[in-house]
């Protein structure tokens, strides 16, 4: 265990490790944007389909997920992602007010003298419909994502997309995660892609990771955000490595490497710049694919045999 693990209660690293199926996850996550992770997540993925391993690829970046458009795959097999919303009743309800006092979200406004509306964000947490005595609010449904399964050569992505506008787009990072881990037992590997930062939507999609590849460049925010993300993973026990994308990149790459050491990630992966997969990114084709003697795609290819290695799989 990591020194900063004190300070989480033993309890919440328990229930953040616990999973119901014994198929290894890894996590796939970088605290900056922009810095590849999903270039890498998708070739680290096809490299592990390709050589016969029955890999599920989560897009649990909801706010943009785009991992489909990296695979040139249709999104497909919709499920809607919705969440409980308030029903008043009109004829029972007396106007007593629990249900506003009870929304933490101030999401329910009554007018003096009239009945309680819905005028705010609410998060479906049926606070209202527990404190009304006259049993007045039922649950009402209200759609705020998707998610999708797509197959594509031997690989199976789990898209998670929230609807443009809401704010719920933890709900749908649950709905997109607990999607494949029902279909766990299919699978000999489950790759989680997050969002890029250190915050509640990448703890969520990282619940049940048995480790993690941080991505970064060596550019000053890379460096800065690689940071917080490497003490977010050393509070949940979270090993792993780190993949230093655009290594040769102005910047300090020395630096990656010492805070990576520092927070007992010794092992490295460098992909330089490689034209080869650019081009293959500006083709929506995993370069591991199209050039799979590319520079990039030895390194995504050795950390798919990594990986493999690690789990005997
Ligand atoms: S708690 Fe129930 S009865 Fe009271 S104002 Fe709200 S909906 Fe009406
Ligand atoms: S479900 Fe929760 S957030 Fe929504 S209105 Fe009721 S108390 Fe507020």
């Amino acid at each position: 265990m990591t020194a900063m693990t004190a300070d989480l209660h033993s309890e919440v690293i328990k229930a953040f490790h616990r999973k119901e199926f014994t198929t290894p996850v890894v996590g796939i996550t970088g605290g900056k944007g922009g810095v590849g992770k999903t270039t890498v997540a998708v070739n680290i993925a096809c490299a592990l389909a390709d050589r016969g391993v029955r890999t599920a690829l989560v897009d649990a970046d909801v706010d943009g997920p785009n991992g489909a458009i990296l695979l040139s795959v249709e999104l497909a097999n919709p499920v809607a992602v919705d969440i409980t919303v308030p029903q008043i009743d009109e004829q029972r309800c007396n106007s007593c007010g629990d249900c506003v006092r009870a929304c933490r979200l101030n999401a329910l406004f009554m007018p003096r003298g009239k009945q309680p509306q819905l005028i705010g964000e609410c998060n479906g947490c049926e606070a209202c419909i527990l404190v009304c005595e006259p049993g007045a609010i039922s649950r009402g449904r209200k759609p705020v994502g998707m998610t999708y399964l797509s197959r594509i050569d031997g690989l199976s992505l789990y898209t998670g997309a929230l609807i443009p506008g809401f704010e719920e787009s933890s709900v749908v990072v649950q709905a997109v995660r607990e999607r494949a881990f029902g279909d766990a037992a299919q699978f000999d590997l489950i790759l989680i892609d997050t969002s890029p930062g250190a915050h509640c939507n990448v703890i969520n999609a990282l619940r049940g990771a048995d480790t993690v590849l941080a991505v970064t460049e060596p550019t000053p925010f890379g460096i800065h955000d690689l940071e917080l993300i490497l003490k977010l993973l050393d509070l949940l026990d979270l090993g792993g490595s780190v993949v230093l994308n655009r290594a040769d990149l102005p910047g300090d790459s020395r630096k990656v490497k010492t805070i990576a050491g520092q927070h007992g990630r010794g092992l490295i992966w460098e992909i330089g710049m490689d034209d080869l997969l650019a081009r293959s990114y500006a083709a929506g084709v995993p370069v591991v694919r199209e050039y799979p003697r590319a520079p990039s795609s030895k390194v995504f290819l050795q950390i798919a045999e990594n990986i493999a290695a690690a789990y005997g799989i």
